[in-house]
């Protein structure tokens, strides 16, 4: 590609990305975790992995600075995620371009991932002054009841590659002003990103000062040292994002120890498309939110219900878009579409589409760009797939861009075939008729966790609590009341009688 020679290399740039973000040397290169970017498919680093032993260590560590941790006072805890918000600040525009260089994403989505992390920080520095509980009406005369919350205990977080940093976020901030030590596992394909964050927040911890050792872990490695913290007693709670397979795996080794798990697992989600649908802002909606980021969220929208009366107004339009979409390098300007991931991303998005051909689907797109970087780089134009009814692969997340699309006549029916999917994450509706909206988020409608209207199904506010129902894992973290999971709660009955009345009215004389 001409246009490409206008860059540095991607390893050079990485390097030096890494260099400026405080990571040292000896820690990417030389090691024997390969990483590749998807931007040129090439090798950009070598990465020493953690051992199950080193890891060990590190939660043993994070063990010991909860015990200081979780007395220093909120506020106070507050001040060093304030220093972290304020150094990811400084960084974002090296740490957005690593997470296009690393991930793949456009630009403007790496910066954002980035603003995401800032934003959560500067909600979790409110939420250290208002780590409330309740007090409760007691039945006993001269008693008070009340509910405490404390910190819990090492916090582990397990991620995805597509969102490399902000998810680890979204967790730290919060377990930290909650009073918990955090130990990070980072996604395999991306622990570039996490070795520049975790240099980020050494500089918030020196700046803090006083904040015990070990506060904060990072394990690099393959699921092997993922499962060194799924296994870990010392570790009461443990957020996991990514696909609903390792939830299978994690959620029950969790069980068996009662350990908290807050998993955050696929998604496989839906619009409607109603006849008063404002069809220009629905076509944009469908736009960023199927195709944005290469289909590779786990909000992605991936299943379109388009009523019959405004299908040919919408469809054949959707089918233009995704026909002209600018698919390429994420570093040229004008690009909306990156790279998948890697291979085996796309294998399963050819083999979906070859699923859904053989059921008589007509499939626009979908095919591999050619040209972009090594063998080894993986763009693809993204697909929209046009169904006859709501069967075959698309009642499973392929974790590419693919939207299905199916024709319906009636609200229950599309009702009905949004909720026949095993994962539950993000939903919407497009309507100008107020009692299609309600119905649809009444409990009678989308049965996610997330559920909109004229908003596509991704790119949620922090503000909110964020996770899904079924498969998804049932697990919410950032916004409202999430704090509450990083949290034990204590109910206390304090008496300042002389007597000592039994609730019930139990009698018990001695
Ligand atoms: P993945 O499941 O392959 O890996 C995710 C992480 O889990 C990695 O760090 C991996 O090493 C680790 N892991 C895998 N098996 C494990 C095990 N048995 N024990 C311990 N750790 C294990 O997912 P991925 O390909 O990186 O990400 C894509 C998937 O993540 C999609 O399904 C997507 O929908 C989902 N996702 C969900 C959310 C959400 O918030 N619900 C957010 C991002 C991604």
């Amino acid at each position: 590609m001409p246009e490409a020679q206008a860059f540095l290399s991607v390893a050079t740039e990485i390097a030096q990305l890494l260099q400026r973000l405080g990571v040292p040397g000896a820690a990417h290169t030389g090691g024997e975790l390969t990483v590749r970017s998807p931007v040129t498919g090439e090798v950009v680093a070598q990465v020493r992995q953690t051992t199950a032993a080193e890891a060990a260590a590190a939660i043993g560590q994070a063990h010991e600075a909860f015990k200081a941790w979780r007395s220093v006072p909120a506020p106070r805890r507050g001040e060093l995620v304030r220093l972290l918000g304020e150094e990811l600040r400084a960084a974002k525009a090296d740490l957005g371009r690593l997470v296009t260089l690393e991930a793949g994403k456009i630009p403007s989505e790496g910066a954002g991932e980035v603003q995401e992390m800032i934003d959560i920080c500067d909600f979790a520095v409110g939420l250290s002054r208002q780590l409330y509980g309740l007090t409760l009406a007691t039945e006993r005369a001269e008693h008070r009841m009340m509910e405490t919350w404390h910190p819990l205990g090492v916090c582990g977080v397990i991620s995805a590659f597509n969102f490399p940093v902000a998810v680890w976020s979204w967790n730290a901030a919060l377990a930290l002003v909650c009073g918990d030590s955090v130990v990070w596992k980072p996604s395999e394909k991306t622990p570039l990103t996490a070795l520049a964050v975790h240099a980020i927040a050494q500089r918030a911890l020196a700046r803090f000062g006083d904040a015990p050792e070990g506060l904060l872990g990072l394990l690099l490695g393959q699921r092997d040292i993922g499962e060194v913290l799924v296994d870990d007693h010392r570790v009461p709670i443990l957020s996991a994002t990514g696909s609903t397979a390792m939830g299978r795996q994690v959620g029950p080794k969790l069980a068996a120890r009662f350990a908290r798990a807050i998993l955050e697992l696929g998604g496989n989600n839906a619009a409607i498309v109603t006849p008063s649908a404002d069809l220009d802002l629905t076509l944009r909606a469908i736009a960023f939110s199927a195709m944005g980021t290469a289909g590779q969220r786990c909000t992605t929208l991936r299943r379109l219900f388009v009523h019959d009366s405004v299908y040919d107004a919408l469809v054949p339009k959707l089918a233009k878009v995704y026909g002209n979409v600018q698919v390429g390098d994420p570093r040229e300007a004008g690009t909306l579409v990156g790279p998948l991931i890697d291979r085996a991303a796309f294998d399963g998005m050819q083999k979906a589409l070859g699923e859904s051909r053989e059921i008589g689907a007509t499939v626009h797109g979908g095919q591999r760009v050619e040209g972009i970087g090594t063998k080894d780089a993986f763009y693809v134009r993204p697909a929209l797939v046009e169904l006859k009814s709501h069967d075959g692969p698309v009642l499973r997340e392929t974790f590419a861009p693919i939207l299905y699309v199916v024709r319906y006549s009636a609200l229950d029916d599309a009702i009905e075939w949004h909720n026949a999917v095993g994962a539950g994450l993000s939903s919407s509706i497009f309507t100008l008729n107020v009692r299609e909206a309600e119905r649809f988020l009444s409990s009678a409608g989308s049965d996610c966790g997330i559920a909109n209207v004229n908003i596509g199904p991704s790119g949620a506010e922090i503000g909110g609590a964020f996770g899904g129902e079924k498969e998804t894992g049932g697990g919410r973290e950032a916004g409202s009341d999430s704090w509450k999971a990083y949290m034990r709660r204590a109910t206390n009955t304090i008496n300042y009688s002389t007597a000592l009345p039994l609730a019930q009215g139990v009698t018990f004389e001695i």
